[in-house]
């Protein structure tokens, strides 16, 4: 299959400014609401966001060949791909049929600001990789200085678990500071009261389309026809509830009380032009987890904190997707590999991707070093070991194209004190 990728130098009727994440380049999908409307499928162009709805209403889209809502998540590659290509064709420069419709234009295309994104598919299932290997390596020498950095498994297979779908929440959504059992080292029990280490974790995660029959695996090769696109991941951490609760079986409630997502998918076709080879893999994968070609992204990423005094964010770290050391493809023919199905709406985050220098650290464990070295706000002069109440992290992604950049939007959060 062909992807369908706007030319560099096509422009839309609509305004678009350079450095917006929404040129005609991109054309992601999401799911908003709006005053006077309910739930509808929408693609953001620079300032405004477009109602597929209300277009496939007025008859310029097909509503027998894009059920537009309810079956969104049914979509494979292709048939969104189709769909992104109707989009196209109607905020093309060129096209009249919506430019010239000043009453349907006033009623489909509104200002960003008029319109509140919800979570682009609110999963039925989440799973959570841990394929940024800077990051395992970082966490390794942390909890195990006399150690490798990396356990014996880490080359071999993308390390996961299953997480909380129902906890997922668009981006925007206060985080309440969880409560949770801690121990410290010292203590001789466990006491219950909110988490003192609350950490965010920078992630990219793609959303499944079409699945798969129970006994029938995904191929590397073929895993991107399954994917409906990518999104930003935020997934709030209690380091200190993780500590006590994470031996033998994994992270449980340190990670399960909210993980936020930005809200628009942006398409596999849309990345297309910013494919990379990627770190070599060494050893090479068994052939089930074997691909050729450009398997990763040049998306770059940034963590902006912005705290309660501060007028402005501070930025914390940049880091580039393209660290992940196993690819999503690898990530979905691994999940399936033993036969399992996976279903649409299914979200695969790809676990804390951070890069190989110190002010590329995905998360606040990283950046403080389990808190040893805090950082400064220097607008405020307060310090950070881990987030406070009322401090607003935000995460962001982009890849930088000649003239426009295909970007995420933000993937935001709150903190709010315990309750
Ligand atoms: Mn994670």
């Amino acid at each position: 299959m062909k992807p369908f990728v706007v030319p560099a130098t096509a422009r839309s009727w609509v305004e678009v400014s350079p450095d917006s994440d929404f040129p005609i380049q991109n054309l992601p999908f999401g799911v908003c609401t709006a005053k006077g409307r309910g739930e509808f499928l929408a693609v953001p162009i620079g300032d405004h966001v477009l109602d597929l709805l209300a277009l496939g209403e007025a008859g310029l889209i097909d509503e027998e060949d894009f059920p537009i809502l309810d079956s969104f998540i049914e979509l494979d590659r292709e048939g969104l791909g189709t769909l992104r290509q109707a989009v196209f064709e109607l905020l093309h420069d060129e096209n009249g049929a919506l430019r010239d419709n000043k009453k349907l234009r006033a009623h489909a295309l509104l200002p960003t600001a008029q319109v509140k994104p919800q979570v682009p598919i609110p999963p039925n299932a989440f799973v959570d990789f841990y394929s940024g290997i800077h990051h395992a390596s970082n966490v390794g020498r942390m909890f195990r200085p006399d150690q490798p950095p990396l356990l014996p498994n880490y080359r071999w297979l993308p390390i996961g678990y299953n997480g909380r779908a129902s906890s997922v929440v668009a981006s925007g959504t206060p985080i309440v500071r969880p409560k949770g059992q801690t121990k410290p080292p010292d203590a001789d029990a466990p006491t219950f009261g909110p988490t003192k280490a609350l950490d965010f974790e920078l992630e990219m995660g793609f959303y499944v389309g079409h699945g798969n029959e129970m006994g029938k695996r995904i191929t590397c090769s073929s895993a991107e026809e399954h994917m409906l696109g990518l999104v930003i991941v935020n997934d709030w951490s209690a380091r200190d509830v993780q500590t006590w609760e994470y031996q033998p079986l994994g992270p449980f409630l340190a990670k399960s009380f909210a993980t936020s997502v930005s809200p628009w998918i942006v398409t596999l076709d849309a990345l297309e032009p910013f494919r990379v080879e990627g770190m070599a893999q060494d050893p090479p994968p068994l052939p089930h987890l074997r691909h050729h070609g450009k398997p990763h992204f040049d998306v770059v990423l940034e963590v902006w904190l912005q705290t309660a005094k501060a007028k402005r964010p501070r930025r914390v770290a940049v880091s580039n997707m393209s660290h992940l050391y196993w690819s999503i493809s690898q990530q979905l023919a691994h999940q399936t590999s033993n036969g399992t199905p996976v279903e649409g709406g299914d979200l695969y985050a790809s676990g804390t991707i951070s890069g190989p220098t110190e002010d590329a650290c995905g998360s606040m464990l990283e950046a403080t070093w389990r808190g040893q070295r805090p950082i400064t706000v220097e607008e405020t002069g307060e310090t950070r070991s881990w987030l406070e109440d009322g401090d607003t992290l935000t995460l962001r992604a982009w890849a930088q194209g000649d003239g426009f950049r295909v970007g995420f939007g933000e993937c935001s959060g709150t903190v709010k004190p315990a309750v």
